[in-house]
């Protein structure tokens, strides 16, 4: 048998839900599938409690919209058994409208109504699911799917799911029926009260079932081609990975690899039952497979991933030096707190450690760790913690790298050639993941150099500021537009114009200007100035950048130490710069120099000929 699992957007729309039911009833085995709610509506319910929570009125509006949803989803795809389920849909709405209202009367939200709220979503889900296949059978994973109360948060017991799934779903029943299963659900062992997997958490509620049940597969159907290189809305040239080994997923799934919701690998992973990443759009691709043993495609990295909103908390003091014990009072005085840290760094000296938490984490972090070592700060032997917050921590994952060398020198040497400084790293002795931080500014510059440096070398991505339109700058956007395709096929280079300036109008696309229409673009644009077109041009922070000033002017030539500062190259036809004083002329170069970016200026002199060029070789040898 095996598990289907289709998330929210799989589920979101008339046209999906219908290639869910092709999906679905042209399975051979027996199958049991679970479901999301519909697309969107989890943080619609969530929205709603808050709104109402507030005494805001709003919420009505917004209940109402959750209605809709609903309804026009039944009323698009459901033809057979429509009135009853339209029955059945408005008695859990109803139920669902007087909770907000208890909600919005007495202007309180606990996490237990929350809980129940955010419950109705797959509940109403599932019931449209179980009525749209034929020959379903529905269950409530309320029945079988059971947490229990650890500091402070509603974790599985996972002894108890697993025999209540078999009791449930065991071979006599299982066959002759597909089973629907609404995800994320769950509900107390003592109480009985309803609880949840946390978001993300059906992935999780399909990978119990398929550990209990012994799948041969689990398939997680959502809305992209399989697990990507990379988050597909920050870098769009990442691609699907054929292959994963568990290992490798766990570790990009913990670094913020949404497509899976980390606690669903281990299950599976230690019952070896292989998890296939599908897309619901576009179900005759083959996705990936995540397994213990894949074909070796010799790549050192196979994915980067990346966690936003983290903070970067530092255990310092010199009484820490070869003491015993620190880090165990650091990490169990966190754990009894219930807060979770993805990253420890530790200088050998040992009289640092850093520790990476969520930001939403760090004040009590702070205020844990400041207090069990009270006594050590007093002395003076140790420093009050210190936090650094509104950080980014990005991880590059593969078992290849084990066997590699250069890969840290390659990735660190990428980082500091775009000008970003790498706040905290680390790397297990496993080798299968090196992870550092960054400022939270920095973080989609980080993927794509990342991306770039280490998965498309098949071909070099330059990111253009083009300034000064007239006819040496009209005529090279001309010249990029007619050669960018030969470029990209002889040479193996792309280039992206994501910048253009006139004397007073600039425009900016990080996904490249249109250089049939940039005119009528820039004059659409609003006035600019030399400071606006500074701040265009470093707040683009995009990696591989470089600007080309096809003007004369001294205000745009002063611009040059700010960019080549901010490791944007520089290639000049204004001879301003280099024709300035000599000092101005040296610190530009040694900026270059020193940054690891050009400064270029060959047109300054002999109109164009290879002047400098042949100079600088005759010196040379
Ligand atoms: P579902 O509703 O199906 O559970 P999610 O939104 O939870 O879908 O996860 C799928 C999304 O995860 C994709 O649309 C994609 O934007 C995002 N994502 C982030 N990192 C990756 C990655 N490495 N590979 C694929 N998708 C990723
Ligand atoms: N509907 C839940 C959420 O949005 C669970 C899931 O989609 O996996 O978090
Ligand atoms: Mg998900």
């Amino acid at each position: 048998m095996k598990v289907l699992k289709f998330g929210g957007t799989s589920v979101g729309s008339a046209n999906s839900i219908l290639n869910l039911k092709n999906i679905v009833e042209s399975q051979d085995f027996p199958v049991v599938v679970v479901v999301s709610a519909l697309g969107g509506v989890t943080d619609l319910l969530i929205k709603t409690a808050k709104t109402a929570s507030e005494g805001n009125e709003a919420y009505k509006d917004m209940f109402q919209s959750i209605v809709r949803r609903h309804h026009d989803m039944i009323n698009d795809v459901i033809t057979d058994g429509r009135e009853d389920l339209l029955l059945e849909t408005d008695a859990l709405l109803a139920e669902l409208s007087s909770i907000y209202h208890g909600v919005y009367l007495i202007r309180d939200l606990s996490p237990k109504t929350q809980a129940t709220i955010v419950s109705y979503g797959e509940r109403l889900s599932s019931r449209i699911v179980a009525r749209l296949i034929t020959d379903a059978e529905l269950h409530d994973s309320r029945t079988f799917i059971k947490t229990e109360r650890k500091h402070g948060r509603s974790l599985l017991d996972s002894e108890l799911t697993r025999r209540l799934v078999v009791e449930e779903f065991g071979p006599k029943t299982l066959y002759g029926k597909i089973h629907i299963v609404p995800g994320f659900i769950s509900s107390d062992r003592d109480s009985g009260e309803v609880t949840n997997l946390g978001r993300g958490g059906s992935d999780y509620t399909a990978s119990i079932i398929a550990a209990a049940l012994g799948a041969e597969a689990l398939e997680i159907w959502t809305d992209v081609d399989g697990f990507m290189t990379a988050d597909p809305r920050v870098i769009p040239t990442a691609y699907t990975i054929n292959a994963l080994s568990y290992v490798e997923a766990m570790e990009l799934c913990n670094f913020g690899a949404k497509v899976i919701y980390p606690p669903t690998i281990y299950p599976v992973c230690v019952n070896n039952i292989p998890i296939y990443v599908k897309n619901t759009f576009n179900p005759l691709l083959p996705g990936t497979v995540i397994r213990n043993e894949i074909e070796d495609d010799r790549k050192p990295i196979k994915g980067i991933s990346s966690i936003s909103g983290t903070s970067l908390i530092t255990v310092t003091g010199l009484s820490m030096v070869g003491v015993i014990g620190v880090n165990r009072r650091i990490f169990t005085a966190l754990a009894d707190n219930g807060i979770s840290v993805f990253m420890v760094s530790q200088a050998s000296s040992e009289n640092s450690t850093s520790i990476g938490v969520r930001d939403e984490d760090a004040a009590a972090a702070v205020e844990v760790l400041d207090n069990e070592f009270a006594k050590e700060i007093e002395e003076g032997a140790m420093f009050p913690m210190h936090v650094e917050s509104g950080l980014a921590t990005v991880a590059i994952v593969g078992e290849n790298m084990k066997h590699t060398p250069g890969i840290a020198g390659k990735l660190f040497g990428t980082l500091g050639r775009s000008g970003i400084s790498v706040i905290a790293c680390a790397q297990g002795a496993s080798e299968t993941n090196i992870s550092f931080v960054v400022h939270g500014d920095y973080l989609r510059k980080s993927l794509n150099v990342i991306h770039d440096s280490f998965f498309l070398s098949e071909y070099k991505e330059l990111n253009l500021f083009i300034c000064g339109v007239g006819t040496v700058g009209g005529m090279l956007i001309e010249q990029i537009r007619s050669q960018q395709e030969k470029l990209m096929q002889t040479h193996r280079l792309k280039l992206n114009v994501v910048g253009i300036a006139s004397s007073h109008k600039a425009v900016f696309s990080r996904a490249g200007i249109d250089l049939a229409t940039y005119r009528e673009q820039l004059d659409a644009s609003p006035e600019s100035s030399s400071e606006r077109l500074r701040d265009g041009v470093v707040g683009m922070n995009i990696f591989n950048s470089v600007f080309v000033d096809c003007t004369a002017s001294k205000e745009v030539a002063e611009l040059y130490q700010t960019f080549l500062d901010n490791n944007i190259s520089v290639v000049a036809a204004n001879k301003v710069a280099a024709s300035s004083s000599y000092e101005t002329y040296r610190r530009l170069k040694s900026t270059a120099l020193q940054r690891g970016v050009k400064y270029l200026f060959e047109t300054n002199v002999g109109a164009g000929l290879p002047i400098i060029g042949t100079i600088n070789d005759l010196v040379s040898s």
